[in-house]
């Protein structure tokens, strides 16, 4: 019996992962490149000493997710580091909460009832008026709170609420975070935190952000309490997976782009390189996303509406960096990072990255990974990776407008962590067209398609094609989660699904 042969094209996490998983079921795996490295936007380079994510990653649920789950079935060697507290929130510009796992730990419930408290003081009056204290009482949180017996019972509420029951959350999938949330509380600072979450979960505005999708990503992270980051950076997820394919027998080509994927009679054939080198193949997997795949395969071969709507689906945004190597550990705030939550009007706080302007306040997204992982810089050596929403289109001319919000953010980063400007050995950044360099895609975009009312659930994009045998996987595809993990979840799916496909037998 001769082995199924597979051709997957991209080495991301997405790709990576089905061909380490379809090579560990007995099948004969090529895995292609167009670049010279691995990972996709999991990437992670080397420079003067330090390992640098090309990214700003942590790992929604770490050790106890889809990514550790490839791991563990095809004898990959990733490790995990799972801080208690991995991040800490700043809010409104002063208050600071640490993120702990599990989210009930007490030194957080406590100061996380105290910011909701003093949040809601300020927006009803004050505590010293009559109208104030009538207003506090009148507030839907506030009463939710009182009736489910404090923060931790509002907390217990809201995950009894939302992660027993499927098809409840099937069908917020239509209705955008800022209305679910406006069912419970119209307090702004909450607003604020959760808009700050949508974005960070799923890099869209929580005004357009599909209420189901964010729910199960943050509820599933809640549970898992093993909020973390891998050990040797980004780069060692798609690189354990990689060379156990390799310690297996699976082919891997770098630095070789595939240029078509050939079809005959609506069956997938083979894959055609840039070089014009033809493999054939009884599956290809594409990690290119449904746009370029889509033109791989070429419109002819697609039913016209799907060629159409891989050409309208629209993208998420993407998230630009800054990374600061420091020549001592001058940034200390007891985590891995800081979150920086904009004092904004929730509903306009990401307008400036489709308007060209630079927001009032910088939503940071910062990772200081050598807080974790001490073999990240040599020691002594400090690096910060400062992140924000920048513009979907990978066009070079976004790349004024992405320095300017970076300039924005740095201003950020200083008042916060004022001794850092004079430490800088050097920095380097990263805007949308690098993401849309690194992909091949015209967006920039961080995640894939948007996570947005009518691109979720059933609305999303599938990881069977309707050419017979070719299948996608990666951020565009398949079921739910946070970025990596969407991904590592549609590489589980896809290898049970041709493995489970009888056609495959007997190949
Ligand atoms: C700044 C930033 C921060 C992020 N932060 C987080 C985070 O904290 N947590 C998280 O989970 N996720 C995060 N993400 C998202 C996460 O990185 C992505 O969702 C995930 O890595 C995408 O994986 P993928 O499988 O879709 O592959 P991709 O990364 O899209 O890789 C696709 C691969 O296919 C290759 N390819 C494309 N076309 C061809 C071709 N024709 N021939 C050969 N090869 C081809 C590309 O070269 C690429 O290597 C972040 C992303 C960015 C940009």
């Amino acid at each position: 019996m001769s082995k199924l042969k597979v051709v997957v094209i991209g080495t991301g996490v997405g790709g990576a992962g089905a061909a380490a998983l379809m090579q560990h079921r007995g099948c004969d795996v090529t895995i292609l490149d167009k670049n010279p490295y691995i990972g996709g936007r999991c990437h992670s380079f080397e420079k003067d000493g330090f390992i640098v994510d090309s990214g700003i990653h942590m790992f929604s649920r770490g050790r106890k997710g889809p990514l550790a789950e490839i791991n563990s079935i095809v004898g990959g060697d990733l490790r995990w580091l799972t801080p208690r507290t991995q991040i800490t929130f700043v809010i409104e510009g002063k208050y600071r909460l640490p993120y702990c796992q599990p989210i009930y730990d007490p030194e957080m419930a406590m100061k996380l009832a105290y910011i909701a408290g003093m949040s809601t003081l300020k927006s009803l009056g004050g505590r010293g008026t009559a109208s104030g204290r009538k207003s506090i009482m009148n507030n839907s949180l506030f009463r939710i709170m009182k009736r489910e017996g404090g923060i931790t019972g509002l907390i217990r509420e809201m995950i009894n609420l939302v992660s027993i029951n499927e098809i409840y959350l099937c069908e917020l999938d239509d209705v955008t975070v800022m209305d679910f949330l406006l069912g419970f509380t119209d307090n702004l600072m909450i607003h604020q935190v959760v808009a700050y979450a949508a974005m960070i979960l799923t890099s869209t505005p929580y005004t357009v952000c599909s209420a189901g999708e964010m729910l199960w990503s943050m509820m599933k992270q809640v549970y898992a309490s093993s909020f973390g980051v891998p050990e040797g950076a980004s780069r060692a997820i798609p690189v354990a997976y990689i060379e156990a394919m390799q310690r297996d027998g699976g082919d891997l080509r770098l630095s070789t782009a595939a240029d078509e994927i050939l079809v005959n009679n609506g069956e997938v054939t083979g894959v055609k390189t840039e070089n014009g080198e033809e493999i054939p193949a009884d599956v290809v997997i594409s990690n290119a996303g449904i746009l370029l795949t889509s033109e791989m395969v070429g419109e002819k071969n697609l039913p016209a509406d799907y060629y159409r709507r891989a050409h309208e689906l629209k993208t998420s945004y993407s998230h630009i960096t800054r990374k600061y190597a420091l020549s001592s550990k001058v940034a200390d705030i007891g985590s891995n990072g800081v979150f920086n939550v904009p004092d904004m009007d929730p509903e306009t706080m990401f307008d400036y990255v489709d308007n060209g302007t630079v927001p009032d306040d910088a939503y940071m997204f910062t990772s200081i990974p050598t807080e974790v992982d001490h073999n990240l810089a040599e020691p002594g050596r400090q690096l910060i990776i400062m992140g924000m929403p920048g513009p979907r289109s990978g066009d070079k001319s976004t790349a004024d407008h992405c320095n300017r919000i970076l300039e924005k953010g740095e201003q950020k980063l200083f008042s916060y962590f004022p001794r850092v400007k004079d430490h800088i050995d050097w920095t380097v950044q990263t805007n949308s067209h690098y993401y849309s360099h690194m992909t091949g895609k015209p967006t920039g975009d961080s995640i894939g398609i948007g996570q947005i009312v009518g691109q979720t659930g059933e609305h999303k994009p599938q990881i069977k094609t309707p050419i017979k045998n070719l299948y996608l996987v990666g951020g565009d595809v398949g079921g739910r989660g946070i970025g990596t993990e969407l991904a590592a979840a549609g590489a589980l799916r896809v290898s049970d699904l041709i493995m489970a496909d009888p056609a495959h037998y007997g190949v």
